[in-house]
């Protein structure tokens, strides 16, 4: 069976009604015949017939025993750290999505959880850095917003004969992309948010495990921390993986056409994305991915903050937002946006330069996406023939 016909199809009828979509069970409690004797649910943030329909799915997706909903990306982040113990180290990839650096630094600290951010795009690194008290690693490859790649196979490796657990934040590539289970993860989170829901609606993550025995203990957090994801919204994810692999795939194509036109372009300094022959772990993204995805990163010639923002404000089809993995096409300015709060030098340190432009590539008509593109880097070119005429 393919992957397209596994996933429509582990999308189940009612057995009740024959109801072909799922239905929504928007209710607090579930009545019992006697004391503890039910259906299978007695509350609704201990289990919801629409949210387990969810996590059934996210766990045939990711090849994993277990999965779980949550409210957010960072609920689900947040419920893998509580799998730790004061004490504990968290060996972290350096170019971490900020608000697990956030959470990590202002929230666990003070509970002795410490985390040691290292270059994971070399597994060498990994080796020196992880230590007896390393209870997790946590990766993310692609990273945000430089699409940095790590190999998830070696670090696996690593991090087992070390008696660590591997977390991947799969939320760039998507299932549809990338199943790091299958290459040694224990534990793969997402936000739910990005490509899984897909349609830039709802803000929900998702925790998958390897093993039933994990997923026991990520059960337990769920139901005793309660950031669970809300039943309307456990819709509106299975919805959306409903065509994860058709939009994953199209995201990609079109990413890749909008990654080669940029290279190309004379106003354009660096292109970053995977699919490229000229990214440094290209030979590693096209060994665990089946695609590279719908990121584009670029930096401009003209590296400065001014002339990034006249890019950013100067496209039509490419709305100026945060976030990412929806159907209409977004674009941002890290340095003023996403990573405003990193002091300058540790931000263009990790890659993230004054004029680096962060591109969701959507689901439009790609020839469209580069006209458009075009005319917002036009007048970046255009302002600097200006400059060198007045002189
Ligand atoms: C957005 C994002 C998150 C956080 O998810 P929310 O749903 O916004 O809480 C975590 N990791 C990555 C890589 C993300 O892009």
């Amino acid at each position: 069976m393919s992957n397209a016909t596994q996933l429509i199809h582990s999308i189940p009828v009612d057995p009740l009604t024959g109801s072909i979509s799922v239905p929504i069970y928007q209710t607090s409690t579930f009545v019992q015949d006697a004391p503890g004797e039910h259906k299978g649910y007695d509350y609704a943030r201990s289990n919801n017939p629409t949210r387990a329909v969810l996590e059934k799915i996210i766990a045939e997706l990711e090849d994993g025993a277990a999965g779980y909903a949550f409210a957010s990306g960072l609920a689900a982040i947040d419920a893998v750290v509580k799998l730790l113990e004061s004490g504990d180290e968290i060996l972290a990839v350096d170019d971490i999505y900020g608000g697990a650096f956030r959470l990590f630094t202002h929230i666990y600290a003070k509970f002795g959880i410490t985390v040691n951010y290292v270059d994971t795009t070399d597994v060498v690194n990994v080796v020196d850095a992880i230590t007896p008290k390393t209870k997790l690693v946590w990766l993310e490859t692609p990273t945000n917003p430089t699409l940095k790649i790590s190999d998830i196979e070696a670090i696996a490796k690593v991090a087992k004969q070390n008696g660590s657990w591997l977390c991947v934040d799969n939320t760039f590539a998507s299932p549809a992309l990338q199943q790091p289970i299958n290459l040694g993860a224990d534990i793969v989170v997402h936000s739910a948010t990005k490509y899984l829901g897909g349609h830039s609606d709802l803000i929900a993550g998702l925790v998958v495990t390897k093993t039933q025995e994990l997923g026991d203990k990520i059960k337990f957090i769920q139901n005793a921390s309660g950031a669970i994801l809300s039943p309307h919204d456990s819709w509106l994810v299975i919805r959306g993986v409903e065509t994860l692999h058709l939009r994953v795939k199209e995201h990609s194509r079109n990413a890749q056409i909008v990654a080669e036109y940029l290279q190309k372009h004379p106003a354009v300094n660096a292109v970053y994305y995977p699919g490229l022959k000229t990214h440094v772990n290209h030979d590693i993204a096209a060994r665990q991915q089946s695609g590279f995805g719908g990121i584009v990163s670029f930096t401009l010639k003209q590296d400065t903050e001014d002339a990034a923002k006249k890019v950013v404000t100067g496209t039509k089809y490419f709305k100026l937002a945060e976030s990412l993995g929806g159907v209409k096409s977004l674009l941002c300015h890290p340095a003023t946006m996403t990573h405003k709060s990193i002091p300058v030098d540790k931000r263009q340190a990790a890659g993230v330069a004054d004029s680096l432009i962060r591109l969701s590539v959507g689901l439009e008509d790609a020839e469209d996406l580069i006209k458009d593109i075009e005319q917002a880097l036009n007048k970046v070119t255009v302002v600097n023939r200006k400059e060198v005429t007045l002189l």
